[in-house]
């Protein structure tokens, strides 16, 4: 199959058109414009989007469009909210979040999940996966008998899909895992290249909590019935871990809401990745996110969009425009980068490119697609990337099928049924 598009993103600045060749899913030729058997015209044509942060299970409706109190009491909502739901609940809601990520031309998640129920809901999806089991743990130890090795994959399980699905381990955060279990994860995890996330100076308090062992961060775990002088490393959780040689490519950073300039520094100098909310973040009315010098200082950054509890939907488009709205002065190209190059880049250093590809459209990748409309009112002089960003998603193709199309001319979906 050919599939020609005025634009295909392959990492530049300026798209240009051409042709696809797609064979058994994948890419397997890029050509000039001609002939072709679907000609989607004036569309941006990416690789399929990357949502790199996201709870599937927390897929609710939210409230209200800001925080109506404090982060605090917002974590603790979470906690009842999963409760109420039950298990069956929250693969429901997960199942919701799905239908809504494959239809804003999400094509693969990175989902953040306590209790396994994203993994239920996944199960037979079409839509690609890295899913992390998240760990919360107060208490000093884990197992007596186990390694960290051996505890991570007893938790973790066995992936039932490898061509879609790759599992990892989610240490919540530094404030809720104890310091010597969350070492000790990252350590085993850095020794067997198994990849990892952790939400990371999300709250303000954190850094107090960490170098003082005081503040708000110290009253949350007092409520729990820990000890926050526990919590107390006298540096900050990324200065601590480097000092342990625990820091590695295999981590990836959520949100670094407060980190320092010094800390993008590690972060960038040990290839790890950080991901940015903007649509969460500004549910929850925090300060400018400091991604513009993240990336001054080489940090990659990628995009997610946290639950949709938070962020109040799960489209990747969106979430380009939220950042856009949040730093104008990133460019349309590099907020493209983020939801397609940059996660591929993470997983292909770490050892699983086959997984999603390099984003770039290069032979060989799987054939994972979204097709952007570039709206006809566009300002001539505005580049095809930056008026995408008011565009829609007219299709889009995993492993070469089509799994979404808004298109009305079925001319979209040839060998939808056969390839079924
Ligand atoms: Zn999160």
């Amino acid at each position: 199959m050919r599939i020609a598009a005025d634009y295909l993103f392959t990492g530049e600045e300026n798209p240009s058109p051409g042709r696809l060749v797609i064979e058994n899913g994948r890419i397997v030729e890029i050509l000039p414009p001609g002939e072709s058997d679907i000609d989607l015209g004036a569309v941006i044509l990416s690789s399929g989007l990357v949502n790199s942060h996201v709870h599937l299970d927390l897929s609710l409706e939210r409230d209200s469009d800001t925080i109506p109190g404090s982060f605090e009491d917002w974590l603790k909502g979470v906690v009842e909210a999963r409760k109420e739901l039950g298990d069956r609940g929250l693969v429901e809601a997960a199942v919701t979040g799905i239908e809504e990520s494959l239809s804003n031309g999400t094509t693969a998640v990175f989902d953040i999940d306590p209790r396994g129920h994203s993994c239920d809901a996944l199960q037979d999806s079409d839509l690609k996966r890295v899913l992390f089991r998240e760990v919360i743990s107060l208490e000093a130890g884990f197992s007596a008998d186990k390694t960290p090795a051996e505890i991570i994959d007893d938790f973790v399980g066995e992936t039932s899909d490898p061509s879609r699905e790759l599992r990892a381990i989610s240490p919540h955060s530094p404030y809720t895992v104890h310091p010597h279990v969350m070492a000790n994860l990252l350590e085993s995890c850095t020794g067997n290249n198994r990849l990892w996330a952790t939400h990371v100076a999300e709250a303000e308090w954190e850094q107090e909590l960490l170098t003082e062992g005081t503040g708000p961060g110290a009253e949350f775990l007092k409520r729990f019935g820990a000890d926050p002088t526990d919590w107390k490393l006298g540096s900050s959780w990324i200065d601590d871990l480097d000092s342990k040689g625990a820091l590695s490519s295999s981590g990836l950073i959520i949100h670094g809401n407060h980190c320092t300039k010094d800390e993008f520094r590690q972060i960038a100098a040990s290839n790890m990745a950080m991901v940015w909310c903007p649509s969460s973040h500004a549910y929850f009315l925090r300060p400018a996110h400091p991604a513009p010098e993240a990336l001054e200082m080489g940090v990659e950054v990628l995009l997610g969009t946290d639950g949709r509890l938070s962020a109040g939907h799960l489209s990747m488009l969106e979430e380009m425009k939220s950042a856009r709205k949040a730093a104008p002065q990133i460019p349309a190209a590099d907020l493209w980068r983020m939801v397609t190059i940059h996660p591929r880049s993470w997983l292909a250093r770490n050892g699983h490119g086959s997984l999603l590809g390099s984003g770039r459209l290069q032979p060989g990748d799987p054939a994972d697609l979204v097709a952007v409309s570039i709206p006809s009112h566009s300002e001539a002089n505005t580049s095809p990337l930056e008026a995408a960003l008011d565009g829609s998603v007219q299709a889009c193709w995993i492993d070469g099928r089509v799994i979404n199309s808004s298109a009305p001319d079925s001319s979209f979906a040839p060998g939808r049924e056969e390839d079924r």
